[in-house]
């Protein structure tokens, strides 16, 4: 099953908080109490959250998702830095301004570190380079072929 979960970050960018509560299904996170008193009461040490979409393709920022940044930030008093990931695609989400759901959204390139960690979280294969994945489906293909009665491999799920 794929589900939304959410990451807090440390001002270094670095994991603080996990966000999983009960409830929560694809595409959505609900509100939570918790989650904002968190925020609120670590707001000296945090430099964003980053969240899941399911499925893969391009990403970015729902309608409710950019709402939801807008009131965060008014409530903490200082801006974010919003990460969207999916399967295969990452964006950084931030305030450009002047109007309140103004919000620039830039691809990725630098993967962080914990981005496979929250993919595996949000019940998704951790991203790989296409050429790593191919080499990897080869070289399991030939494992499970020298296997004796291994006729049937199994082919790669995505
Ligand atoms: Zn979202």
């Amino acid at each position: 099953m794929t589900v939304e979960i959410g990451l807090v970050l440390d001002w270094t960018g670095q994991e603080l908080h996990w966000h999983e509560p009960p409830g929560r299904s694809a595409g959505h996170i609900p509100d939570s109490h918790d989650l904002w008193e968190f925020l609120f009461e670590n707001r000296g040490m945090i430099s964003g959250f980053a969240h899941s979409h399911p499925g893969s393709g391009a990403v970015g920022p729902s309608y409710e998702d950019v709402t939801t940044f807008a009131a965060v930030e008014a409530g903490l008093g200082l801006r974010l830095d919003w990460w969207i990931l999916n399967a295969d695609s990452m964006v950084l989400v931030r305030w450009a301004g002047p109007d309140r759901l103004d919000y620039s959204v830039t691809p990725v390139a630098q993967v962080p570190m914990w981005a496979d960690y929250l993919r595996r979280r949000s019940g998704m294969e951790p991203w790989e380079p296409p050429r790593v994945r191919a080499a990897r489906s080869e070289a399991l293909g030939k494992l499970l072929g020298d296997l004796p009665g291994a006729d049937t491999v199994e082919g790669d799920q995505t």
